[in-house]
């Protein structure tokens, strides 16, 4: 279903700048349909951010390219997502072999998409928490992939790094936020690389923002 839609997509991410042809085959193999409100599968491959309910989103196709071209997971990675929402991206990167933990602070969000992954059989482990306090018990991962824009890149996400891996986050204000790449070179030190104008809904926690 929405073969011809999902081809246009692909077209349109390759324009954009998504060369990774494993990134552009998951885009053209994962159902992005099956991850948003049925009144809306008719847009599902337009490259917009949609409403997913409990005022989150899905986000824009191109930024999840971009995104999942920039960790470039590779088979047997462990790849830790803060912001599950949809599932949509989770499924992303188990698509692309990587091993997924991912977490939801919003509880109705996390209880429906785990009962999505359940129903496409799926096995990715999920968690109902404050994720810029990481995922302690499985650390170090490979990457860390952040859906939501943050006011600074939480201390415990870089701690659960492994050395070489990639943590991807944007961060800036409320509205708008760059998109900050940072590679563990050592202990305590990071290669960064800034790429501006991405908008996300706000990462609300401990190391994130508060409430309100
Ligand atoms: N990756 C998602 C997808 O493919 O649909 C994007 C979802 S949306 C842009 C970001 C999500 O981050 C929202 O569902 C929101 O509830 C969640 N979120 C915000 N702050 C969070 C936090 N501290 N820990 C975990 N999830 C958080």
């Amino acid at each position: 279903m929405y073969e011809k839609e999902r081809q246009e997509l692909i077209l349109t991410l390759k324009e954009k700048g998504i060369t990774n042809e494993r990134v552009l085959k998951a885009f053209l193999e994962v159902e992005r349909h099956l991850f948003i409100p049925q009144a809306l599968h008719g847009h599902a491959y337009v490259d917009n951010a949609l409403p997913i309910g409990f005022d989150q989103t899905i986000s824009q196709p191109y930024t999840v390219a971009f995104m999942t071209q920039v960790m470039n997971p590779q088979s047997g990675d462990k790849i830790l997502e803060i912001g599950t929402g949809s599932g949509y991206q989770s499924v992303l990167l188990h698509y692309l072999g990587a091993k997924v933990y991912s977490i939801e602070r919003n509880h109705d969000l996390y209880l429906r998409t785990s009962q999505l992954f359940d129903k496409l059989g799926y096995r990715i482990a999920l968690r109902c928490s404050d994720g810029t306090l990481g995922w302690n018990e499985f650390a170090p991962y490979n990457g860390i992939l952040v859906t939501a824009g943050g006011p600074e890149i939480p201390t415990n996400l870089k701690k659960q790094l492994a050395p070489g891996g990639k943590l991807i986050i944007p961060v800036g204000d409320r509205k708008s936020q760059q998109m900050h790449i940072l590679q563990k070179t050592g202990e305590d030190s990071f290669k960064t690389t800034i790429v501006p104008d991405f908008s996300f809904v706000p990462l609300i926690g401990r190391e994130g923002w508060k409430i309100g």
